[in-house]
């Protein structure tokens, strides 16, 4: 019976492929565009080609502000989006169907209760923002930066899809699902030991390989670590080697394989 379904699942599969198929010329300059793509082994990018037609088969795109999705904007989303569950799968983001894509980033109204009880509001400018059930919401001209603000460990795909991996548990809190309490115990301990550690360096107003963003809280400290792992991995295994061992054990790459 397993067998069977197996079988079945792999056929829907492919004819997902087949529907969903990226051209080569197209993948090709995907690949030119966002280097830290291009750099995969052989057997990667087939993988991540398979792996974005499936995401482009089962995501729903719309554009905000009258921007209009072309299949080169979907497939560089869905390109970033599917480097993180290379070994995951995509079942990991079964948890949500829409992705709405901004021209530029967007301005919220945001407002918060003080322990007073006075409601105080603010403009924030967001660049993505990923919500539990979805959408996941980009700005397009930060995704298209990509190639370029790679070398700062800024990624706001893999950061808005790293939210969505660390959500599929219900909590929003820095810790993906894992394997059990063992795994989460030592994820938790060494999160918290980088976090802090973090923190200080940002307070100093040190450099850091991580975008200072990360010193908001342990969620963010997460997709922003994620972010870096993917493009920019020598910088963050150099800075945070421990940290950089939890996230090649999780997402099960190594981003930044000793030189031989
Ligand atoms: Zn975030």
């Amino acid at each position: 019976m397993r067998r069977l379904i197996q079988h079945f699942r792999r056929r829907s599969e492919q004819r997902a492929v087949a529907r969903r198929a990226i051209p080569d010329a197209l993948w090709q300059l995907t690949l030119a565009r966002y280097p830290f793509l291009g750099q995969l082994g052989a057997e990667d990018r087939a993988e991540l080609r398979r792996l974005s037609s499936l995401f482009l088969d089962s995501k729903e795109f719309s554009g905000a502000h009258g921007l209009e999705v072309s299949d080169d904007m979907a497939v560089a989303i869905a390109a970033q989006a599917c480097l993180p569950i290379l070994r995951l799968g995509l079942a990991a983001y079964d948890g949500f169907v829409g992705i709405v894509v901004h021209p530029d980033e967007v301005q919220v109204r945001r407002e918060f209760v003080d322990d007073d009880g006075v409601v105080h509001e603010y403009d924030d400018v967001l660049v993505g923002e990923a919500m539990e059930g979805g959408p996941v919401m980009l700005s397009w001209r930060d995704v298209s930066e990509a190639g370029e603000t790679a070398a700062w460990g800024y990624n706001v795909v893999v950061h808005e899809f790293a939210h969505v991996l660390d959500m599929a548990d219900g909590v929003a809190d820095g810790i993906p699902p894992l394997p059990g309490s063992a795994e989460r115990d030592q994820w938790h301990a060494v999160l918290m030991r980088e976090y802090d550690a973090f923190c200080a360096r940002v307070d100093d107003g040190l450099d850091t390989a991580l975008d200072p963003y990360g010193a908001e809280s342990p969620e963010e400290f997460f997709a922003v670590a994620s972010e870096a792992f993917f493009v920019a991995s020598h910088e963050m295994r150099n800075e945070h080697p421990d940290l950089y061992q939890l996230l090649a054990t999780y997402y099960r790459q190594d981003t930044a394989p000793n030189e031989q």
